[in-house]
């Protein structure tokens, strides 16, 4: 029986730029063969069971030949598989998917073609480039500049490329100096707007702009290198007045979310949100502990204090766990310290009584609903947290319960990943959302390591957790949630930028 053989445009790297049928043929593949411009990261879409094969092409290094390549398509999809071939952009554009396809044809394998969306598009379009506009330019032609130019066996018809108004070359930055010099010998205008960009749709993206005559030079001293489009035509000039993405507060920036991977997706988000890179580190890990003492619940309390979200879903967790559920805490008052934990409270059914303004034991004392004196107060939180809250309580003459139901250890793999990242010059700036993590952090990175990247911290207790362990804090946010903390990182690198 035959498979069949998804000939999968991956799109130019933002790996949101897939089709949904592209995702599907990944998500259904027994085998995936990709490229080099595929973004890898794409391929965690694929079954954990999938073959993966890598025939990345870089342009003085063939890891296999196309032939090869043809003949892996027709063994694999000869076998019945599934085969999700993945190509950067589309796999028509220069992608040599014709070729493959007539290889399949000729082999009686079926196949299907799932469109891309272009670098020849798109990497304009991200640079603030239209390829074509209304009363600036009607027609566009994209063009391999592969072949030399200079040597008699380009197939390019120049001469009618003179006509062209937009025109886009694809591969070969490095023969830029030919390429201009062919458009000039065949009349396009010294001044004619061109821009090249590089690495488009990924948050590395650089684009160089200026006039045709110059622009091989300008790409130069910008040492601007491939993979990279690059256009010619009046249109390159609405890039000064349509710019949108590389001029995000925090394009280009990279930032470690160091926080437990479950509870990161929201702040990454926002991060990226704004244009930043966010390097998914994280330095700790939550462990449920089993079995905490609820013993006290028998006898019910007046109030349960949550000061963190993992409380909240360890103590429902655990409650579960003796066939319990929120009914127990019966009539107790319910206190969450932090929006993101009265969010999850309000997930696991309970509506919540009182809200600091601000998530500092300090202001929790001072803002407290009622006088806390002969009252029975349960807090269930980590088994390592500071002690001052139920300190201040127990001197006011309440009586405090601390139920650890979570505790927190290293997370390796994150802390193997953001040394990584560190070492290799890689970060601008590390997030802290909690003390725990600072203390785990440097517990198994020396503070040297940290020499020279910029801290952000969530609020004043966590930073003054980092300055006790000898950091330099740059940036706290005022807010503290993850929307707070990437507003304090926009404020951060727009602040360098007016120095
Ligand atoms: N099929 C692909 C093109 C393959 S040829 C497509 O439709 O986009 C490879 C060339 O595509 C590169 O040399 C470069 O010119 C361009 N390219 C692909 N991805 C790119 C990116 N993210 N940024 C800039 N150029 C890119």
């Amino acid at each position: 029986m035959a498979g069949k053989v998804y000939l999968v445009g991956a799109g130019p790297g933002d790996p949101e730029l897939l089709t949904l049928k592209g995702k599907r043929a990944l998500e259904e593949a027994a085998c995936v063969v990709y490229d080099r411009l595929a973004n890898p990261r794409l391929l965690e879409y694929a079954p954990a069971h999938a073959e993966r094969i890598y025939v990345g092409k870089e342009s003085n290094r063939h890891a296999m030949t196309q032939e090869e390549i043809n003949a892996l398509l027709v063994d694999r999809g000869g076998r019945g598989l599934t085969v999700c071939r993945l190509k950067g952009g589309d796999p028509f554009v220069f992608g040599r998917g014709g070729e493959e396809a007539e290889a399949l044809t000729g082999a009686g394998i079926p196949w299907e073609y799932v469109p891309g969306i272009s670098s020849a598009v798109a990497a304009p379009g991200y640079a603030g480039i239209p390829v074509t506009h209304r009363g600036l330019c009607s027609s566009f032609a994209v063009v391999t500049a592969h072949e030399d130019p200079g040597k008699g066996d380009s197939t390019v018809r120049w001469e009618h490329l003179a006509g062209i108004d937009t025109v886009v070359f694809l591969m070969g930055v490095e023969r830029l100096p030919e390429i201009a010099a062919q458009l000039l010998a065949h009349g396009r205008d010294p001044e004619t707007p061109a821009a090249v960009v590089s690495w488009a749709t990924y948050p590395r993206q650089y684009t160089v702009t200026g006039p045709l005559a110059e622009i091989a030079a300008l790409c130069r001293e910008a040492g601007l290198t491939a993979p990279a489009v690059t256009l010619v035509g009046d249109v390159a000039f609405l890039r000064s007045r349509l710019r949108w993405y590389d001029n995000r507060p925090l394009f280009g920036k990279r930032i470690a979310v160091t926080r437990p991977r479950e509870q990161a997706a929201d702040l990454a988000r926002l991060i990226e949100a704004e244009g930043g890179e966010a390097i998914l580190a994280p330095a700790i890990r939550i462990r449920r502990i089993p079995a905490p003492d609820l013993s006290g619940l028998l006898r019910p309390y007046d109030w349960v204090v949550f000061t963190s979200s993992n409380g909240v879903y360890s103590l429902s967790a655990a409650l579960k766990e003796k066939d319990r559920d929120v009914r127990i805490l019966g009539n107790a008052k319910i206190a969450a310290i932090g929006t993101e934990t009265a969010r999850a409270v309000e997930t696991i059914g309970i509506r919540v009584d009182f809200v600091p303004s601000q998530f500092v034991a300090e202001k929790v004392i001072e803002e407290f609903p009622e006088p806390v004196a002969g009252r029975r107060i349960l807090i269930p939180r980590a088994r390592e947290a500071r002690e001052l809250l139920p300190q201040l309580w127990r001197d006011q003459g309440a009586t405090v319960d601390v139920v650890p139901v979570y505790e927190t250890e290293a997370d390796l793999e994150g802390l193997g990943e953001l040394r990584r990242r560190l070492a290799a010059g890689e970060v601008d700036v590390v997030t802290f959302t909690a003390s725990s993590t600072v203390r785990q952090l440097l517990r198994m990175i020396p503070e040297s390591e940290l020499q020279g990247v910029r801290i952000a911290c969530i609020g004043p207790v966590t930073a003054d957790t980092a300055r006790d362990a000898g950091l330099q804090v740059n940036v706290v946010a005022e807010t503290f949630t993850s929307r707070g903390l990437t507003d304090a990182l926009k404020k951060l690198f727009r602040d360098e930028t007016n120095e």
